[in-house]
């Protein structure tokens, strides 16, 4: 049989690191020279029951890490503050806070990424990026007052914050 021929001399370890490793199958056959479907088959074929795989950095195959991957590549996503990110994810602020980190560390999402802590000013931004408002009126509907003052600052410090809709169409008005 093929697979016997492929496996030979392999079958203990393969199984040996089948029953007590969470890696993939894929990972598994690279690591013993064979198919991911021969490993498939071998730990089929012999009943082996799989450890439930850890949902750590080991597999590479955060959860959370993943999610936070995805919405940073969302547009104006540094605008999302931290408790609604932490409530998207539906895990402990800690735990999304250290992802957080690590992912700027490695440089996986923007530095500016996550930064953004109060979600009064994340609602003045929403309001600001699609009505026709100024900053300072953007920022009295959620009741902040210093929201132009805290623009200047996120511009400052790099944020694309892009010029107010109110201005644009002021502008075009006073062309016409
Ligand atoms: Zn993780």
């Amino acid at each position: 049989m093929r697979r016997c021929a492929i496996l030979r001399g392999k079958e203990d370890n393969l199984m040996k690191d089948l029953k007590e490793t969470a890696l993939s199958f894929e990972k598994l056959g690279k690591k013993h020279g064979v198919s991911r479907q021969a490993t498939h088959a071998f730990c089929k074929s012999e009943g082996i029951k799989r450890p439930v795989r850890p949902k750590g950095h080991q597999t590479g195959e955060c959860r959370l890490r993943q999610k936070l991957i995805e919405i940073s590549k969302r547009r104006h996503s540094e605008f999302i503050s931290t408790p609604t990110i932490v409530k998207k994810i539906g895990e402990s602020r800690k735990k999304c806070v250290c992802h957080l980190r690590r992912l700027r560390e490695k440089g996986l999402v923007d530095e500016k990424f996550g930064r953004l802590l109060s979600r009064r000013v994340e609602k003045a931004y929403a309001i600001y990026f699609t009505k026709s408002l100024s900053m300072r009126t953007a920022g009295r509907k959620v009741g902040l007052k210093n929201f132009p003052a805290i623009i200047r600052r996120h511009r400052e410090l790099g944020w694309n914050v892009p010029p107010s809709l109110y201005g644009k169409w002021g502008r075009r008005r006073i062309q016409s």
